[in-house]
């Protein structure tokens, strides 16, 4: 490992791992053939502690630092990647954007159902003709009385099948802002779950808002700041999604390494021939230079440095990598690699969307040439 981790991110990597491989790896391919969300892997992470090991303490978290959480995600990912995006969205976008933007009242309503599991998190950002372009929201939050009467439709929502709380853009009378709506709040609808290619277990849905009555008291930070609130919250989000494209071509590369030891033709393992062999050390350096990206993003927000441009490079570099990385392991499976059942299938399907959300790679560059060309 490259990278320095401190004796307490070593022993939280170790010890995610062992969970991981005990009780997510076997409910993977399960969650991804029957599209089942993965409700009993959330009350397993949460009885570790890790659904909100990034909250303070007095909101029921473990004040973990980020690049621990990072490596959660990551081990997470590497056995099952549905789990690994319902953990970075709910406590990498919903609860640390009510931890750094709420007011105390909303962290002690919220933080603790959400830091032990009970209550999932959502980011409600795109709509039918708003994603890349996310300032062209038409969601509309309209005054009445002591309340805001939300309109309009937000669709992909990860979690949404069952999330509970839901961190939501609306166009207000000066500009965009955000607000906590609960699932419960009358008016508000929720399809049934897309069928996806990859991370199949993670119900993405569409939210349907006619006039949801939400009050005043749960808009989260100024009127008018809600897109800085989802910019910073997706800056951070960007770092997460990169260790989960860490994690599954880890996954996919060790299961390339194993198959290739196992397999015999031509008299021996498939690993002694030459071009098997270039497949594997080009996989392996990829993902380490994936990781040092996605480390040192994790590690410069952890010392309060300035991290947008490090996250979306980490996130640019990582999602074409993990679809690089599974492409080569399913490969070396030859055939088997395209049949259901070994786990490459679901990898090489699940990589995909990483190069996609929390920003497309072309969204990505525009952000780091912004950075670069101020
Ligand atoms: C499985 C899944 C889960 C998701 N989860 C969530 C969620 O929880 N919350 C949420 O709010 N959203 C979520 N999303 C939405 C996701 O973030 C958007 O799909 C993504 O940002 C791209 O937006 P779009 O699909 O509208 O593509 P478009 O913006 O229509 O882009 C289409 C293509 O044009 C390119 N493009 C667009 N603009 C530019 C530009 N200026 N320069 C160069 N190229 C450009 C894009 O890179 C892309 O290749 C999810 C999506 C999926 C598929």
């Amino acid at each position: 490992m490259p990278f320095h981790l401190t004796d307490e991110q070593e022993v939280i990597r170790q010890s995610v791992r062992e969970l991981a491989e005990r009780e997510l790896k076997p409910m993977a391919a399960i969650l991804d053939r029957e599209h089942r969300p993965p409700l009993e892997n959330i009350e397993t992470l949460a009885e570790m502690g890790i659904m909100g090991m990034i909250l303070p303490s007095q909101y029921g978290g473990s004040d973990a630092d980020h690049l621990s959480y990072t490596i959660a995600v990551e081990e997470v990912s590497r056995v099952c990647a549905t789990t690994g995006v319902m953990l970075a969205v709910h406590l990498g976008l919903a609860c640390s954007i009510i931890n750094t933007m709420g007011t105390e009242e909303q962290k002690q309503h919220y933080l603790p159902d959400m830091a032990s599991g009970k209550a999932i998190g959502g980011f409600c950002l795109t709509e039918p003709g708003a994603g890349s372009d996310a300032a062209a929201l038409s969601t509309a939050a309209e005054e009445d009385g002591s309340d805001y009467l939300i309109t309009g439709q937000k669709i992909f929502i990860t979690n949404a099948g069952f999330a509970k709380v839901f961190i939501v853009m609306a166009r207000t009378t000066n500009g965009i802002s955000a607000f906590i709506v609960e699932r419960d709040m009358p008016g508000l609808t929720i399809s049934e779950p897309e069928h996806k290619m990859g991370i199949r277990g993670s119900s993405t849905c569409t939210l349907f808002f006619d006039k949801v009555r939400v009050p005043k008291s749960n808009m989260l930070g100024e009127e008018g700041s809600g897109f800085k609130v989802a910019m910073k919250g997706l800056a951070g989000g960007r770092i997460r999604i990169a260790a989960q494209a860490l994690g599954i071509a880890q996954g996919a590369y060790e299961e390339g390494v194993k198959y290739a030891k196992e397999r015999v033709q031509f008299g021996k393992p498939i690993a002694a021939l030459q071009a098997i062999q270039w497949m594997v050390a080009d996989m392996a350096t990829d993902i380490e230079a994936g990781r040092l990206l996605v480390y040192q993003a994790a590690d410069m927000e952890d010392r309060g440095l300035e991290y947008t441009e490090a996250a979306s490079m980490a996130k640019l570099y990582c999602g074409p990598m993990a679809t690089r990385v599974t492409h080569t392991a399913l490969q070396i499976h030859g055939g088997n690699g395209y049949i259901e059942g070994f786990p490459i299938e679901r990898m090489y399907r699940d990589a995909r969307i990483t190069e996609i959300y929390e920003g497309t790679s072309e969204i990505q560059r525009l952000v780091i040439a912004r950075a670069i060309l101020r």
